[in-house]
């Protein structure tokens, strides 16, 4: 939809909202839109001390309008300002094209990432969980299902975050290759038939990596709360290659008050019993294997070469083993998948009791070979009814986040059994503590002012740049970054 906008410049508020009511289509912003054409007029202006806006829509021959107003408190600063602004544009669009839809969007007029952060900041504000569910309901419409996840993980987080150490420190290490890519994932992960040669520099490199970031934390007496090595799927290293990264882990991070060790498993192919050994006698505490979905014909048609069956297989060996914790991720709305579909994936994946599952939904990517419209495709009720389920079997919700051009406007949501809750995942997720990200394509971050600020330090993309740059990257390491005390 083509957006203007008049006598404001909250243009990201604007296109926010209506990627997240209309993700289907394109929205444009242009200087103007003829009183005729389809699209829509945000307008803004200030009086006695409100910020009002309006939002005039026109779709196809119907149009509607919406106005909202805001107090501005006299002592609002300049970005209080905007905030509210953007808040009175955002709400005043959802209004306007909320007539329009042919469902009501469960998460209102919210639309970040987060949606635990800001109920969790304003709960440490004073607000009662009863002052935020009204709150969320009145301020952003959302609806009581949704109010509960994300009050939920807010109280999940904040247990988190009451017992974290002093400059406590998360670990990502990232391992960038599939056995083959997946057609809806973005990930820049190298399927090993065309980069498989890449695998042994890669491992040389990031143990250089992992030196240097262990010295870091060592010297500087950093904590590791635990260490999360995900990809990408981790286990296309062979038993060579992951032996030689859990033993570097093992010998440069102090690990004594680490809380967990997850290695992503991902796909059954790649998991044999000597490398379930390998990890078992480094200390890896966690691991995620993935089925997407348990119908066979749906894993064919997004490029994914195992069947249910072998997930079943690879789960019962993982719990032979035993002493991991075990995460499986569904994915909601993938094509060929239908309610019934999903709702028995998770049955069946249920049924062999995992510690954790986590239900994402599909989310429209740049970078992925399959393009989707995905408005539609998934009823938040089908949704709802996987959560019932599995909360009746005594799973809670824990951690939640959302992306932009998700499946029906949804979430993605993991789930676990008490007591085990995935401490990365939610200082992760959360914005709790520092995250150091070793490999390609790792985003280390650094946060302060309780998750408000964000300082990111990318290491590069792709596998070969990082190969071929990795001494420079290890001097970068072996620095405290600027600014911070070491
Ligand atoms: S296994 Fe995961 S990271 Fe690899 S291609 Fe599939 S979805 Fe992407």
């Amino acid at each position: 939809m083509n957006y203007c906008l008049q006598g404001h410049d909250r243009d990201n508020g604007v296109q926010e909202m209506l990627i997240s009511l209309l993700p289907d289509e394109p929205h444009d912003r242009v200087s103007e839109l003829p009183e005729d054409a389809e699209g829509c007029r945000s307008l803004a202006w200030e009086e006695d001390g409100r910020i009002l806006s309006r939002a005039e829509i026109r779709m196809g021959e119907r149009r509607t309008q919406a106005q909202f107003e805001s107090v501005v408190p006299r002592s609002a600063d300049g970005e209080e300002r905007k905030r509210i602004l953007t808040y009175t544009v955002k709400t005043a669009v959802y209004r306007a094209l909320l007539p329009l839809l042919d469902h009501k969007p469960v998460w209102g007029s919210l639309t970040g990432v987060k949606p635990a952060k800001p109920a969790r900041l304003a709960i440490r504000e004073g607000m009662s969980r009863e002052g935020l569910d009204a709150w969320l309901r009145d301020h952003y419409d959302v609806s009581e299902s949704r109010r509960r996840l994300c009050i939920r993980s807010a109280e999940y987080a904040m247990e988190t975050e009451d017992g974290l150490l002093p400059r406590e420190t998360q670990l990502y290490l990232g391992i960038p290759f599939c056995p083959a890519k997946c057609s809806y994932c973005s990930f820049v992960s190298n399927d090993m038939a065309r980069w498989g040669h890449m695998i042994e520099p890669y491992t040389r490199a990031l143990l250089q990596e992992i030196e240097a970031a262990g010295a870091l934390l060592r010297e500087n007496r950093i904590p590791l709360g635990s260490v999360y090595m995900g990809g990408g799927t981790p286990t296309t290293l062979n038993e060579d290659q992951l032996e030689r990264v859990l033993s570097a882990v093992d010998r440069h991070f102090d690990r004594t008050v680490c809380r967990e060790f997850t290695v992503e498993a991902g796909r059954p192919e790649t998991i044999t019993g000597e490398k379930l050994d390998i990890m078992t006698a480094h200390g890896v505490s966690r691991i995620s294997i993935n089925p997407q979905t348990m119908n066979d014909a749906v894993l064919r048609g997004v490029g994914r070469n195992h069947t249910a069956a072998d997930i079943e297989n690879c789960y019962r060996m993982a719990r032979q083993k035993g002493g991991f914790l075990i995460n499986m991720d569904l994915i909601a709305g993938l094509p060929g998948d239908d309610d019934a579909g999903l709702l028995e994936s998770v049955r069946r994946v249920a049924a062999l009791e995992p510690d954790n599952i986590t239900i994402h939904c599909l989310a429209r990517k740049r970078g992925a070979r399959l393009y989707f419209g995905p408005t539609g495709q998934l009823p938040p009720e089908t949704l709802d009814a996987c959560y019932t389920h599995l909360e009746g079997l005594g799973y809670e919700p824990y951690y939640l986040y959302r992306q932009k051009y998700m499946a029906g406007g949804l979430e993605n949501v993991g789930f676990c059994k008490p007591g085990t809750a995935s401490h990365y995942n939610i200082c992760m997720m959360e914005e709790l503590s520092d995250v150091i990200a070793l490999g390609s394509g790792g985003v280390s971050k650094l946060c302060s002012e309780n998750g408000r600020r964000i300082h990111r330090i990318a290491n590069p993309k792709y596998p070969k740049e990082y190969i071929e740059r990795i001494d420079s990257i290890v001097q970068e390491k072996r620095r405290p970054p600027d600014g911070r005390e070491a």
